[in-house]
Protein backbone atom coordinates (compact mmCIF):
# COMPACT_ATOMS: atom_id res chain seq x y z
CA UNK A 1 0.00 0.00 0.00
CA UNK A 2 0.98 3.59 -0.48
CA UNK A 3 1.24 5.83 2.43
CA UNK A 4 2.74 8.71 1.08
CA UNK A 5 1.91 11.29 -1.38
CA UNK A 6 4.59 13.01 -3.15
CA UNK A 7 2.90 15.72 -4.84
CA UNK A 8 0.03 18.11 -2.62
CA UNK A 9 -0.82 22.09 -3.27
CA UNK A 10 -1.96 24.18 -0.54
CA UNK A 11 -3.81 27.62 -0.72
CA UNK A 12 0.20 28.78 -1.22
CA UNK A 13 0.35 27.75 -4.93
CA UNK A 14 -1.52 30.70 -6.98
CA UNK A 15 -4.23 27.62 -8.22
CA UNK A 16 -4.59 26.47 -4.62
CA UNK A 17 -7.78 26.23 -3.33
CA UNK A 18 -7.11 24.41 0.25
CA UNK A 19 -5.63 25.38 3.40
CA UNK A 20 -2.51 23.20 4.36
CA UNK A 21 -4.61 21.96 7.50
CA UNK A 22 -7.57 20.72 5.18
CA UNK A 23 -4.90 18.68 3.49
CA UNK A 24 -3.02 17.25 6.44
CA UNK A 25 -6.73 16.31 8.34
CA UNK A 26 -7.67 14.49 5.10
CA UNK A 27 -4.02 12.74 4.82
CA UNK A 28 -4.58 11.54 8.59
CA UNK A 29 -8.32 10.62 7.27
CA UNK A 30 -6.98 8.42 4.88
CA UNK A 31 -4.30 7.00 6.76
CA UNK A 32 -1.20 8.54 5.10
CA UNK A 33 2.12 8.22 6.94
CA UNK A 34 3.46 11.06 5.15
CA UNK A 35 2.41 13.74 3.21
CA UNK A 36 4.87 16.18 1.28
CA UNK A 37 4.10 19.63 0.20
CA UNK A 38 4.92 21.06 -3.35
CA UNK A 39 3.41 24.20 -4.39
CA UNK A 40 4.11 26.00 -6.82
CA UNK A 41 7.84 28.17 -8.10
CA UNK A 42 7.13 29.09 -11.65
CA UNK A 43 9.67 32.07 -12.11
CA UNK A 44 8.82 34.29 -14.84
CA UNK A 45 5.59 32.72 -15.11
CA UNK A 46 4.30 34.84 -18.28
CA UNK A 47 2.14 37.80 -16.96
CA UNK A 48 -0.64 37.77 -19.17
CA UNK A 49 -1.87 35.21 -17.54
CA UNK A 50 -4.43 35.22 -14.01
CA UNK A 51 -1.95 33.29 -11.99
CA UNK A 52 1.67 34.54 -10.98
CA UNK A 53 2.90 31.22 -9.22
CA UNK A 54 5.26 32.51 -7.50
CA UNK A 55 5.78 31.31 -4.07
CA UNK A 56 5.95 33.15 -0.72
CA UNK A 57 9.02 30.93 -0.12
CA UNK A 58 9.86 32.33 4.12
CA UNK A 59 5.70 32.06 4.77
CA UNK A 60 5.87 28.85 2.99
CA UNK A 61 8.51 27.26 5.21
CA UNK A 62 7.62 29.33 8.36
CA UNK A 63 3.63 27.60 8.15
CA UNK A 64 4.90 24.20 7.32
CA UNK A 65 7.21 24.29 10.21
CA UNK A 66 4.11 25.62 12.41
CA UNK A 67 2.25 21.92 10.77
CA UNK A 68 4.90 19.75 11.22
CA UNK A 69 4.80 20.87 15.16
CA UNK A 70 1.23 20.61 15.27
CA UNK A 71 0.94 17.13 13.59
CA UNK A 72 4.27 15.62 14.56
CA UNK A 73 2.45 12.44 16.24
CA UNK A 74 -0.03 11.83 13.53
CA UNK A 75 1.74 12.22 10.35
CA UNK A 76 4.88 13.31 9.02
CA UNK A 77 4.95 16.50 6.74
CA UNK A 78 7.49 16.90 4.37
CA UNK A 79 8.66 20.52 3.00
CA UNK A 80 8.61 19.91 -0.91
CA UNK A 81 8.42 22.57 -3.88
CA UNK A 82 7.44 21.99 -7.61
CA UNK A 83 9.90 24.28 -9.26
CA UNK A 84 8.45 25.40 -12.78
CA UNK A 85 11.73 24.80 -14.90
CA UNK A 86 12.56 27.46 -17.74
CA UNK A 87 15.68 28.31 -19.75
CA UNK A 88 16.10 31.68 -19.26
CA UNK A 89 15.69 31.32 -15.30
CA UNK A 90 17.98 28.47 -13.99
CA UNK A 91 20.27 30.65 -12.13
CA UNK A 92 17.20 31.90 -10.60
CA UNK A 93 16.15 28.26 -9.22
CA UNK A 94 20.10 27.05 -8.55
CA UNK A 95 19.78 29.82 -6.04
CA UNK A 96 16.74 29.17 -4.56
CA UNK A 97 17.51 25.35 -4.14
CA UNK A 98 21.03 26.44 -2.72
CA UNK A 99 19.61 28.59 -0.24
CA UNK A 100 16.96 26.71 0.89
CA UNK A 101 16.77 23.00 2.59
CA UNK A 102 13.71 21.05 1.07
CA UNK A 103 13.05 17.20 1.53
CA UNK A 104 12.31 16.74 -2.00
CA UNK A 105 11.78 18.84 -4.98
CA UNK A 106 9.93 18.04 -8.47
CA UNK A 107 11.27 19.71 -11.86
CA UNK A 108 8.08 20.69 -13.50
CA UNK A 109 7.87 22.46 -17.54
CA UNK A 110 4.87 24.40 -17.43
CA UNK A 111 5.83 27.08 -19.52
CA UNK A 112 6.90 26.06 -23.32
CA UNK A 113 8.76 29.38 -25.42
CA UNK A 114 6.59 31.91 -23.01
CA UNK A 115 3.40 29.87 -23.71
CA UNK A 116 1.70 28.12 -20.93
CA UNK A 117 0.63 24.92 -23.14
CA UNK A 118 -3.05 24.98 -20.78
CA UNK A 119 -4.03 28.04 -23.46
CA UNK A 120 -5.42 27.71 -26.54
CA UNK A 121 -2.75 29.96 -27.90
CA UNK A 122 -0.40 27.16 -27.71
CA UNK A 123 -1.81 25.46 -30.35
CA UNK A 124 -2.25 27.83 -32.99
CA UNK A 125 0.15 27.70 -35.87
CA UNK A 126 0.84 24.63 -35.02
CA UNK A 127 -0.18 20.79 -35.78
CA UNK A 128 -1.02 18.85 -32.11
CA UNK A 129 1.88 16.38 -33.16
CA UNK A 130 4.23 19.80 -33.14
CA UNK A 131 3.09 21.20 -29.83
CA UNK A 132 3.38 17.63 -27.89
CA UNK A 133 6.64 17.34 -29.59
CA UNK A 134 7.94 21.00 -28.93
CA UNK A 135 6.66 20.32 -24.83
CA UNK A 136 9.19 16.82 -25.22
CA UNK A 137 12.44 18.89 -26.16
CA UNK A 138 11.35 21.51 -23.88
CA UNK A 139 11.65 18.92 -20.97
CA UNK A 140 14.60 17.29 -22.52
CA UNK A 141 16.34 20.76 -22.45
CA UNK A 142 15.34 21.78 -19.14
CA UNK A 143 16.46 18.55 -17.57
CA UNK A 144 19.64 18.82 -19.64
CA UNK A 145 20.56 22.44 -18.00
CA UNK A 146 19.20 21.94 -14.88
CA UNK A 147 19.78 19.25 -11.93
CA UNK A 148 18.29 20.67 -8.97
CA UNK A 149 15.24 18.92 -8.40
CA UNK A 150 14.63 15.20 -7.52
CA UNK A 151 11.99 13.94 -10.03
CA UNK A 152 11.02 15.67 -13.15
CA UNK A 153 7.22 16.22 -12.86
CA UNK A 154 4.23 14.58 -14.79
CA UNK A 155 6.32 14.33 -18.04
CA UNK A 156 3.30 13.75 -20.38
CA UNK A 157 0.85 16.42 -19.13
CA UNK A 158 0.82 18.14 -22.17
CA UNK A 159 -1.45 15.79 -23.21
CA UNK A 160 -4.58 16.98 -21.51
CA UNK A 161 -4.67 20.01 -23.42
CA UNK A 162 -4.32 19.65 -26.86
CA UNK A 163 -7.34 20.46 -29.14
CA UNK A 164 -8.80 17.24 -29.86
CA UNK A 165 -10.98 15.45 -27.27
CA UNK A 166 -9.75 13.04 -24.71
CA UNK A 167 -10.15 10.34 -26.46
CA UNK A 168 -7.04 11.46 -28.39
CA UNK A 169 -5.32 10.55 -25.78
CA UNK A 170 -5.01 6.75 -26.34
CA UNK A 171 -4.20 7.67 -30.10
CA UNK A 172 -0.87 9.19 -28.35
CA UNK A 173 1.88 6.67 -27.81
CA UNK A 174 4.97 6.39 -27.08
CA UNK A 175 6.58 5.07 -29.79
CA UNK A 176 5.67 8.13 -32.04
CA UNK A 177 7.68 10.17 -28.92
CA UNK A 178 10.61 7.41 -28.58
CA UNK A 179 13.06 9.79 -29.38
CA UNK A 180 12.79 12.31 -27.44
CA UNK A 181 11.42 10.45 -24.46
CA UNK A 182 14.21 8.54 -24.56
CA UNK A 183 16.44 11.38 -24.24
CA UNK A 184 14.71 12.72 -21.47
CA UNK A 185 14.41 9.63 -19.48
CA UNK A 186 18.10 8.37 -20.56
CA UNK A 187 19.38 12.58 -19.14
CA UNK A 188 17.37 11.66 -16.34
CA UNK A 189 18.84 8.32 -14.86
CA UNK A 190 22.58 9.94 -15.97
CA UNK A 191 21.63 12.37 -13.45
CA UNK A 192 20.86 10.17 -10.76
CA UNK A 193 17.19 11.61 -11.28
CA UNK A 194 13.54 9.91 -10.57
CA UNK A 195 10.38 10.79 -12.53
CA UNK A 196 6.87 11.07 -10.93
CA UNK A 197 3.73 8.69 -11.46
CA UNK A 198 1.04 11.55 -11.17
CA UNK A 199 -2.08 10.22 -10.67
CA UNK A 200 -3.48 12.95 -12.07
CA UNK A 201 -4.54 11.68 -15.40
CA UNK A 202 -6.88 9.60 -14.01
CA UNK A 203 -8.33 12.22 -12.37
CA UNK A 204 -8.85 13.52 -15.62
CA UNK A 205 -10.30 10.47 -17.06
CA UNK A 206 -8.14 9.74 -19.30
CA UNK A 207 -7.08 6.15 -18.23
CA UNK A 208 -3.26 6.45 -17.44
CA UNK A 209 -1.66 8.28 -14.70
CA UNK A 210 1.25 11.07 -15.99
CA UNK A 211 2.93 9.52 -17.69
CA UNK A 212 1.99 6.95 -19.57
CA UNK A 213 2.56 3.39 -19.02
CA UNK A 214 4.26 2.66 -21.79
CA UNK A 215 6.98 5.59 -20.45
CA UNK A 216 6.61 3.57 -17.49
CA UNK A 217 7.75 0.58 -18.81
CA UNK A 218 10.59 2.29 -20.85
CA UNK A 219 12.43 4.30 -17.39
CA UNK A 220 12.46 1.41 -15.92
CA UNK A 221 13.91 -0.95 -18.80
CA UNK A 222 16.60 1.84 -19.25
CA UNK A 223 17.53 1.23 -15.80
CA UNK A 224 15.68 3.76 -13.89
CA UNK A 225 14.56 2.37 -10.28
CA UNK A 226 13.12 5.95 -8.48
CA UNK A 227 9.75 7.03 -8.61
CA UNK A 228 8.03 8.69 -6.70
CA UNK A 229 3.69 8.43 -6.45
CA UNK A 230 1.63 11.91 -5.93
CA UNK A 231 -1.81 13.08 -6.91
CA UNK A 232 -1.11 17.11 -7.67
CA UNK A 233 -4.38 17.33 -5.40
CA UNK A 234 -5.52 20.91 -5.12
CA UNK A 235 -8.61 19.74 -3.32
CA UNK A 236 -8.52 17.42 -0.13
CA UNK A 237 -10.84 14.87 -1.94
CA UNK A 238 -8.03 14.09 -4.42
CA UNK A 239 -5.49 13.56 -1.87
CA UNK A 240 -4.17 10.00 -2.88
CA UNK A 241 -6.29 9.85 -5.94
CA UNK A 242 -6.77 6.83 -7.32
CA UNK A 243 -3.15 5.25 -5.58
CA UNK A 244 -4.41 1.81 -4.89
CA UNK A 245 -4.37 1.79 -8.85
CA UNK A 246 -1.37 3.27 -9.49
CA UNK A 247 0.31 0.50 -7.36
CA UNK A 248 -1.15 -2.14 -9.00
CA UNK A 249 0.37 -0.44 -12.22
CA UNK A 250 3.38 -0.48 -11.13
CA UNK A 251 3.72 -4.22 -9.71
CA UNK A 252 2.27 -5.41 -13.19
CA UNK A 253 5.27 -3.85 -15.19
CA UNK A 254 7.43 -5.26 -12.64
CA UNK A 255 8.19 -2.12 -10.02
CA UNK A 256 8.56 -3.67 -6.54
CA UNK A 257 9.52 -0.51 -4.42
CA UNK A 258 8.37 2.82 -5.11
CA UNK A 259 10.58 5.84 -3.64
CA UNK A 260 9.93 8.69 -1.04
CA UNK A 261 12.23 11.64 -0.49
CA UNK A 262 13.88 12.75 2.95
CA UNK A 263 15.87 15.59 2.79
CA UNK A 264 16.90 15.09 -0.63
CA UNK A 265 17.71 11.39 0.13
CA UNK A 266 15.61 8.51 -2.17
CA UNK A 267 14.24 6.19 0.62
CA UNK A 268 12.96 2.76 -1.51
CA UNK A 269 9.96 1.50 -0.29
CA UNK A 270 7.96 -1.98 -1.20
CA UNK A 271 4.84 -1.27 -3.21
ZN1 LIG B 1 2.78 20.71 -12.41
ZN1 LIG C 1 1.47 20.15 -9.27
Amino acid sequence: MIKADFHVHSEFSSDGKSTMEEMINQGIKLGLETICFTDHMDYDYPSIYKYSFQLEIDDYLEKLKIMKDKYKSKIEILTGIELGIQPHVIDRMNELVSKYSFDFIIGSVHVVDQIDPYYPEYWENRSEEEGILRCFKAIKEGCESFQGFNVCGHIDYIIRYTPSTKVEYNEYSYPYYADVIDEILETLIKHGKGIELNTSGYKYGLGHPHPKTEILKRYKELGGEIITIGSDAHLPEHLCFDFERAANLLKSIGYDYYTTFKEGKPIMKKI
